[in-house]
């Protein structure tokens, strides 16, 4: 097949959480390559960097509404408050979808390797709807989140949810995957696992993560693991199954002790007993408990899924195909700039 001989639209998300440290010299970087595809015509001109400020507590938002105001390739939305990671994602993509034939999503900090976004045009020109970034190893992680992720990968395959092994949220989507993605309407998200539900041609690319080049991890163990657990419960039903099975083989157990006791006491010798008795109380106490505990977890979700409560609120968009002087004027609230999916605040 022969490459598209159109040149896409390319908006390129970044998900944005208290990244002042590192934002300036990402648009910088991110720039400079955009300007090179879109001179050798692999993008269009109107392609864009949209940044999406996930509430920050720091001077994000205003970076961001400053770089929109200078540079024409810029454009940003922000949210009404912090919705976390996979949310401003998601937010980024609706967003673009009605400007862009495709879109990227790359981490603020650019850890993930951008000059491979030129790899995922090709393929995307090549026919690919989806194209996973996928990391050839994983020299620059701590062995704590190599082991870590590994053990969670092989977990989440054995409970039968489809992940792309390595692969973050770094991707080119096209618009139809992003509006067919829009059809999933679950608040408990895990892109990872919904992405590879959709279908459609895909394909990957390889490259090596850095580390970050400056501020913190958005990402301390805490938000990771319940990442995980919604990776988890949101694709599976499995560990409930593991439940019962739990429960049926403790059941088949318990029979054999009960036999054991009855021919102990036939035989005279209950002085033994205390001992295992204590035991098997707290053993399936505990088990009872976590059984109930699992099961509580997938009612959580369904009573969170069942208010269908919406995901996030766009407080600002900064209209992305405006000229400078539209942006100046629409900043200072002389202009304001139609543009489609989004309705300004009525009049
Ligand atoms: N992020 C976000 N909202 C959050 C937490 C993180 O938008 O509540 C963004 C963050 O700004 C970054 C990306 O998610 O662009 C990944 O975060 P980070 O690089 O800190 O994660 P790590 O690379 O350490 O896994
Ligand atoms: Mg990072």
């Amino acid at each position: 097949m022969t490459e598209n001989a159109v040149a896409p639209v390319l908006h390129i998300i970044l998900p944005c959480y208290n990244e002042e440290e590192v934002l300036p010299n990402s648009v910088d970087r991110l720039l400079a390559l955009l300007k090179e595809w879109i001179a050798s015509q692999l993008v269009d001109g109107e392609s864009r960097i949209v940044m999406v400020n996930d509430g920050s507590r720091d001077r994000t938002w205003e970076i961001i509404q400053s770089l929109w105001l200078s540079e024409p390739l810029c454009s940003g939305l922000t949210l009404s408050r912090n919705r976390g990671h996979q949310n401003a994602v998601l937010a980024g993509l609706f967003a673009s979808a009605p400007f862009a034939d495709c879109i990227v999503t790359i981490d603020a900090d650019l850890q993930d390797d951008p000059r491979v976004i030129a790899d995922m045009v090709h393929a995307f020109r090549n026919g690919a709807e989806i194209v996973y970034g996928v990391r050839s190893k994983r020299e620059t992680d701590s062995r704590f989140k190599r082991g870590t992720a590994r053990a969670f990968y092989r977990l989440m395959k054995s409970l039968g949810a489809e992940t792309i092994e390595d692969h973050a949220d770094f991707r080119l989507m096209s618009r139809r995957a992003v509006n067919a993605l829009g059809e999933f309407k679950e608040v408990n998200l895990f892109l990872r696992g919904l992405i590879p539900m959709l279908g459609f041609k895909t394909e990957i690319v390889y490259y090596e993560r850095a580390p970050r080049s400056a501020g913190e991890s958005k990402y301390p163990l805490k938000k990771m693991l319940a990442l995980a657990w919604n990776g988890i419960t949101g694709l599976s039903t499995r560990p409930i199954r593991l439940i019962t099975i739990l429960g049926f083989s403790i059941s088949l157990v318990s029979l054999g002790v009960m036999i054991y006791t009855l021919i102990r006491y036939a035989t005279g010798q209950t002085v033994v007993g205390w001992t295992s008795t204590t035991i098997s109380v707290w053993f399936i106490g505990g088990l009872i408990l976590m059984a109930l505990g699992i099961i509580g977890e997938y009612i959580g979700k369904i009573y969170l899924e069942t208010k269908a409560r919406p995901r996030y609120f766009i407080e600002t968009i900064l209209p992305p195909h405006a000229s400078l002087d539209e942006r100046r004027d629409w900043q200072t609230g002389k202009e304001q700039i139609p543009f489609p999916g989004f309705k300004p605040e009525s009049e």
